[in-house]
């Protein structure tokens, strides 16, 4: 401020002077009106650069930074520009950064599982992730202002918001996904800001699955071990109370000896799954005699052929090919293959034929089966054999001892030895069920001449 006054004065004392100087002494005043008119006009020009250069910042994308317009170089508009510049690049680099952290921020929510919907005081969508995209179908730029109620019109919903009580989740059917199965989504609205919403919705299909399949494994099995245990302690109670003769003893304490077992054949089945489900995978490093595991089978067969029924059936085990050995648990694929040869008699009534036969395949992976010529099964029933308690015959099942997880077992013993179950089968003309196992796991064993003449040589 002090040089500017000074300044002025300075073309007041020089004006007065040139005109004291050419005019003589009544040049004194008009030379100090010319003086400061020449400052003015001189501040004037300083004054329109600098608004000049201030249009330029302001236009530019990169206020503080823009060169299109010259700053003043001197005077009081040259210092207040340079001020405005700096002041101009901090407030530039701090929207920057500002905006660098939105963007990380949008970055993240966009990352998220769950779909995130930001919505504004009068529940139009402010913003939205790709997740919310494949949850509901909102467009995240398409829709950005439209009211949430108009694109997400589900009963539950309006009934929802209509409530006003956000402090727990609604349950809602999102958009199919495209093999066409349901989507199930938790959705809540959470306040935040003036009166804005955020609305997350994460998808629960699968964990609704689980606990649908451990409600029905729970009530399956309850079911499974009521059953006996009804006629179990029905015996007790006419034991208790009735007069009764040795052989109707004898024979009661059969059947109660027969429902116990079922209830302990059904305990060792879920002890298995959970050992399964449980253990880590079986090592590659441990290796298992195939023809002594196909020797085991034979004589177990043969035991159960002769229990069921008084014709036996027709039971063959080949092995085609040179012997060979599976990496893996032998507990665990005796269990698996045994399932197989155990069900094939099981539901072929004697004397039908039941084939276990064990081959390298031309790709070198190896198959385990069996194939009978029993009932045959549906088509529909195939995919679903699997499953725990699935049973077919329910009766037939029973009758021979099943638990309804022989095969649930199978199928979690070949995969953990990296193979696959494999079911054909024909309504009238019997089945077959293959355990196929990749290449990794299966080695030809060499026979004793030439593992001997090896080490001769
Ligand atoms: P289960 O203990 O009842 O035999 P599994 O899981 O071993 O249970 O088999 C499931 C169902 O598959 C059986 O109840 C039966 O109906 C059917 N099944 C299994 N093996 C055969 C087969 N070889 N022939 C016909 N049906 C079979």
């Amino acid at each position: 401020m002090i040089s500017r006054f000074f300044g002025f004065a300075l073309y007041l004392f020089i004006g007065s002077l040139v005109g004291q100087v050419v005019f003589g002494a009544n040049g004194l005043w008009p030379g100090a009106v010319l003086g400061a008119v020449l400052w003015m006009l001189g501040d004037l020009v300083g004054l329109s650069r600098s608004m000049r250069w201030l249009q330029a910042q302001q236009q530019s994308a990169t206020p503080g930074r823009d060169v299109s317009q010259p700053q003043p170089t001197s005077g009081v508009w040259a210092v207040l520009t340079d001020r405005m510049q700096r002041m101009l690049r901090k407030l530039h680099n701090t929207q920057l950064t500002s905006k660098a952290r939105l963007d990380d921020f949008l970055l993240a929510l966009q990352a998220s599982p769950n779909g995130v919907v930001l919505l504004d005081a009068q529940g139009r969508i402010e913003w939205c992730n790709q997740t919310a995209h494949v949850h509901f179908g909102l467009d995240p730029v398409g829709d950005v202002q439209q009211y949430v109620t108009n694109l997400i019109r589900e009963p539950a919903f309006m009934r929802y918001l209509a409530a006003g009580d956000f402090s727990s989740s609604v349950l809602l059917q999102g958009r199919p996904r495209l093999s066409g199965q349901p989507l199930n989504l938790s959705t809540q609205l959470h306040a935040y800001g003036e009166g804005r919403r955020l609305l997350l919705s994460s998808d629960v299909t699968a964990l609704q699955q689980a606990e649908a399949m451990r409600r029905d494994f729970v009530a399956n099995v309850s079911h499974e071990i009521r059953t006996p245990l009804t006629v179990v302690s029905g015996f007790v109670e006419t034991m208790q109370n009735l007069p009764l003769t040795d052989a109707e003893r004898h024979h009661y304490l059969s059947l109660m000896a027969q429902q116990a077992s079922r209830m302990q054949t059904l305990v060792i089945d879920l002890l298995t799954l959970s050992r399964l489900e449980a253990s880590p995978l079986p090592r590659q490093q441990t290796w298992v005699d195939v023809d002594a595991l196909m020797r085991q089978c034979e004589e177990d067969a043969n035991a159960l052929s002769s229990l069921l029924s008084s014709s036996k059936h027709h039971l063959s085990f080949t092995r085609s090919g040179q012997a060979c050995e599976l990496a893996g648990e032998h507990t665990e694929l005796f269990s698996a293959f045994a399932n197989l040869v155990t069900n094939g008699l099981r539901y072929t009534p004697a004397p039908g034929t039941v084939a276990v036969t064990w081959q390298l395949l031309s790709d070198g992976r190896a198959e385990w089966a069996v194939q009978d010529n029993g009932p045959g099964i549906e088509p529909e029933h195939l995919p679903r054999l699997t499953e725990r308690f699935y049973r077919i015959d329910r009766s037939r099942s029973r009758e021979t001892g099943g638990t309804g997880l022989g095969l649930a077992i199978v199928k979690h013993v070949v995969q953990r030895h990296g193979g696959e179950l494999q079911i054909q089968s024909k309504l009238g003309e019997g089945s077959r069920f293959a355990l196929v196992f990749p290449a990794s796991r299966v080695r030809l064993v060499m026979a004793a001449d030439s593992v001997s003449d090896q080490a001769v040589h």
